[in-house]
């Protein structure tokens, strides 16, 4: 069916197809994909761009999620009997239809998140990644020989699949933290559902969609391996609840993972949480000062300020702060601000009319707390109709007052000074959160101190770039209340498998550890 069609069945879209919802139809049908048995009336999807919907889905219910978890156990059984490398072998599969695809996918996110193209590609070239990531991997998934203690014995360490991973994900990385924890989980042996924000499941249908093709073509693969779950908040607590879904990696609000980690301690599951962060980046006086401008600017105004790694508070050495604050008041005024698919622009809309009224009364906060701000208002836009455009925001804050401690998902950066290294770090761990951090600093006992075990106590620590835009190679994620997860990266494969200690003893006789004793007199 081609896509315009799959438009003018939705029942709830009264008005002709928007432009973009014509765009975003064209997609599906590019991709090789149908909308068709998702469409209903339960969901509007709007494109943040202008405010138009682009299509309104069905939603499945909390009662739907014991059949779905059902097909993932069965899925599961046969997979994890597959070779880890051939396991591979299908997300390269999947990797390559991403590269072929990424034009149109990198399109379909900006459409329906709003993110600038060139930061919707960089989101696609991360699944691209994280599949060439996890292809390796499928031939990597090694345990440990260790020391036995006893004549004769080997002790080693092996790495089983795990069971059903069900992974609730976040508006502002669509698609990307999906395929970081999925494709990993997938060479591990598990099967996966994927229940992504109600604000973005067209990005998400598109990308499993593809997955879902590639498993279909590979002989190896069972049916149900991948499924989503199109719903609200009430289908991430039927999932987090079942108890046939061993993992559960959740991305989000602190709230939602507050929730969300009490249900999986009550039944012992393995909680993969990836929460809010609150990230702040030390200015020194020894700092290249074009650099941190530079690093400063783009990770507090990237992705419209909607990165869980976006630059929130700058803390800058009193000595350089006014001067240093100028030049950001005067970088942020020629910020393009405009449709994210225009390649010149620089900051794109927020995701709805909520995050702009959360940006406001954070605004007025600051504002009450003695603050001095500079931007913020909303921004008429050529095209952006009923697009929530705004100037992003520059506070100058008295101190590390309350606002400035809460996450508010916007462009909004606090400023505040510091005279000493210790108050800094003070200031940059005085938060609930602890995603990521950075300094500015060419003096390296700063670097080294800010990096040691008395510096930043996030889980990631940069020096001379923003707090934004890392790589896949590393472990992501953070501590405090972001939630101690990390879904991707270095040995986080093993949060996917479950742990087995064998002891094989090959000699005659029965040492037992530690030396006890307990002869037995036994008849030959
Ligand atoms: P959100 O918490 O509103 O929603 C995230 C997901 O959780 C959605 O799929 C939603 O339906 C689901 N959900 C909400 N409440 C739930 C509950 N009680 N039980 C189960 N599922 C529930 O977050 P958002 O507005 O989509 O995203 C922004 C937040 O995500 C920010 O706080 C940001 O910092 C965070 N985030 C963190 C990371 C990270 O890696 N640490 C990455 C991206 C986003």
């Amino acid at each position: 069916m081609n896509a315009p069609e799959n438009i003018a069945k939705i029942p709830s879209t009264a008005h002709a197809a928007s432009p973009l919802a014509k765009q975003a139809a064209a997609t599906f049908d590019q991709l090789g994909l149908s909308l068709t048995d998702r469409l209903g009336a339960d969901l509007p999807v709007f494109s943040p761009i202008d405010g138009s919907e682009l299509a309104t889905l069905g939603m499945d219910t909390p009662g739907d999620i014991d059949a779905v978890v059902a097909n993932a156990r069965t899925a599961f059984a046969a997979w994890k009997l597959v070779p880890a490398p051939h396991r591979g072998e299908l997300v390269r599969r999947y990797g390559a239809l991403v590269r072929e695809h990424k034009e149109a996918l990198s399109l379909l996110l900006s459409i329906e998140n709003g993110k600038i193209l060139t930061e919707a590609r960089g989101e696609v070239q991360e699944v691209i990644d994280i599949c060439e990531y996890a292809v390796g991997l499928s031939r990597q998934l090694f345990g440990l020989t260790i020391a036995s203690e006893r004549p004769e014995h080997r002790l080693t360490e092996y790495w089983h699949p795990m069971g059903v991973l069900g992974l609730i994900s976040a508006f502002n990385f669509p698609a990307a933290v999906w395929a970081w924890g999925t494709t990993v989980a997938l060479v591990c042996g598990d099967s996966a559902i994927w229940k992504p924000s109600e604000k973005t499941p067209l990005t998400a249908l598109a990308f499993a969609g593809l997955l879902e093709k590639a498993a279909a073509d590979y002989d190896l693969a069972p049916a149900n391996l991948i499924q989503v779950v199109v719903g609200d908040a009430r289908c991430g607590t039927a999932i987090a609840d079942h108890p046939d879904v061993a993992i559960v990696s959740a991305t989000g609000s602190v709230r939602m993972g507050q929730d969300v980690a009490v249900r999986l301690a009550r039944r012992f599951a393995r909680p993969v949480l990836e929460l809010g962060g609150n990230n702040a980046a030390i200015i020194a006086p020894s700092a290249d000062l074009d650099l941190a401008l530079r690093g400063a600017v783009f990770a507090a105004t990237g992705t419209c300020g909607q990165r869980c790694t976006t630059l929130r508070r700058l803390i800058v050495h009193n000595s350089i702060r006014d001067a240093f604050v100028q030049r950001l008041i005067a970088t942020f005024a020629t910020l393009r601000i405009g449709t994210p698919l225009d390649d010149a622009t620089h900051v794109g809309p927020l995701i709805d009319r909520m995050a702009f009224d959360g940006m406001q009364r954070a605004l007025e906060q600051a504002r009450a707390e003695g603050g001095i701000v500079h931007g913020g208002e909303r921004l008429d836009i050529e095209g952006g109709a009923d697009g929530y455009y705004v100037r992003p925001a520059i506070a100058e804050m008295p101190g590390q007052t309350a606002i400035v401690r809460e996450e508010t998902f916007a462009p909004i950066l606090y400023v505040m000074g510091y005279d000493t290294l210790d108050e800094a770090i003070a200031l940059q761990n005085g938060v609930s959160q602890g995603l990521s951090s950075s300094i500015f600093t060419s003096d390296v006992r700063e670097a080294e101190r800010f990096q040691s075990a008395e510096g930043s106590d996030c889980g990631i620590v940069n020096v001379n770039i923003g707090t934004s835009g890392a790589e896949i190679g590393g472990a992501f994620g953070g501590e405090k209340v972001t939630g101690g997860g990390r879904v991707s990266g270095s040995d986080s494969w093993k949060n996917y498998m479950r742990r087995a200690t064998a002891t094989v003893n090959y000699s005659a006789s029965l040492p037992l550890a530690q030396g006890v004793k307990f002869d037995l007199d036994i008849d030959p």
